[in-house]
């Protein structure tokens, strides 16, 4: 008989095939995430969860699946799974590390690049019939070549986002939580430095560290009093990483020059003053929104739950079970 299993979201159809081939596979046909009540429900009997970011797979979801074997999440960051209690009760999680890396880099520079040179308030001015021509002061932005970059969390993106910055020539900066060699500090090109040293030196901060207790507001209104007033902050991790109401704050008093996100504190709700500046960019959480990069996630997630139901090792594990 096959396992049953149930993928919370509509993903690229092709990478779903082996599941059908192998397993009773429920897919939630709606856009949107399920509630926790139709979570419980449609888990009921399953031994394979694939979700995404936007489940929230908490201890009460999972103690009421007593079946449950394997939880493959849809994407690198697993700070909606409660790991814990899946652990305790022998679950195995799992992640999609490595193939949506140079994806979500690339959205990184997309976000600091915009913010720097302004191009979304131009776009909304030419838009709006208010653009008068070239003029020698019209837009004025930041450069960035030659510019300091400072790197929190110095991962598998972090990583790809200071291989990026050379192209730029930037001195980059980097603070994270496990000392880096200095083999990597010459690879990488880079220099380990504190975080206060990090805040008040760069010109771009972007981070990159995962959402976990510890990183839960690393940055508030302490650390965004310790950025110089022309420089600017980059969020592509998760949105808590980030006090958005000190952020605010910050934005509206030119404490910062500038903010440029792809994550929030309560997607996809946005602190509402947020909404009225023109000094940040908001993007949508499309960090790994490209084709290719949801098509190979897809392909791991469907491989990492498979292995699992069979018995196997995964390649991604998140929790030693
Ligand atoms: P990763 O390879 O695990 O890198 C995370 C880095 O953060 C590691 O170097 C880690 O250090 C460091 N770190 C952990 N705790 C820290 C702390 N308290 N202070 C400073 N640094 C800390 O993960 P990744 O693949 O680069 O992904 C990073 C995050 O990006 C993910 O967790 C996810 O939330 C987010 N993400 C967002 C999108 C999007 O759509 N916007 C897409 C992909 C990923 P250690 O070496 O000590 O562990």
């Amino acid at each position: 008989m096959k396992e049953k299993v149930l993928v919370t979201r509509a993903l690229p159809q092709e990478a779903l095939l082996p599941l059908y081939e192998e397993c009773e596979v429920e897919i939630n046909p709606a856009d949107c995430p399920l509630s926790q009540q139709d979570l419980i429900t449609a888990l009921r009997g399953k031994k394979g969860l694939l979700c995404t970011v936007s489940d929230d797979i908490n201890a009460e979801v999972i103690a009421k699946a007593p079946h449950l074997q394997v939880i493959s999440n849809y994407g690198v960051g697993y700070n909606n799974i409660n790991i814990e209690e899946a652990s305790s009760r022998g679950i195995v999680v799992t992640n999609t590390p490595d193939v949506l890396t140079e994806t979500t880099a690339d959205l990184t520079w997309a976000l600091l690049l915009t913010i720097a040179r302004r191009l979304h308030e131009g776009e909304r001015l030419l838009r709006a019939g208010k653009w008068k021509g070239w003029s020698p002061l019209f837009l004025l932005g930041q450069e960035v070549t030659g510019a300091r970059l400072g790197i929190i969390g110095f991962g598998r993106i972090g990583r790809a986002v200071a291989r990026r910055a050379h192209a730029f020539q930037m001195n980059v900066s980097v603070y994270t939580r496990t000392p880096l060699t200095a083999e990597i500090e010459e690879e990488y090109g880079v220099e380990s430095v504190s975080l206060d040293a990090l805040l008040q030196t760069s010109d771009f901060i972007t981070l990159h560290a995962p959402l976990t207790e510890e990183t839960f507001h690393m940055i508030g209104r302490k650390q965004l009093q310790q950025m110089r007033s022309t420089s600017y902050l980059i969020n592509t991790s998760r949105g808590p990483l980030l006090d958005e109401e000190a952020l605010a704050i910050s934005l509206q008093r030119g404490e910062i020059a500038g903010a440029a996100l792809d994550v929030y504190e309560d997607e996809p709700n946005v602190t509402k003053s947020l909404l009225q500046l023109e000094n940040v960019v908001l993007a949508p959480h499309l960090g790994s929104a490209t084709r290719t990069a949801r098509e190979r996630m897809a392909q791991l997630a469907v491989a990492n739950l498979r292995t699992v139901l069979r018995g196997e090792r995964p390649r991604y594990p998140v929790n030693d079970v």
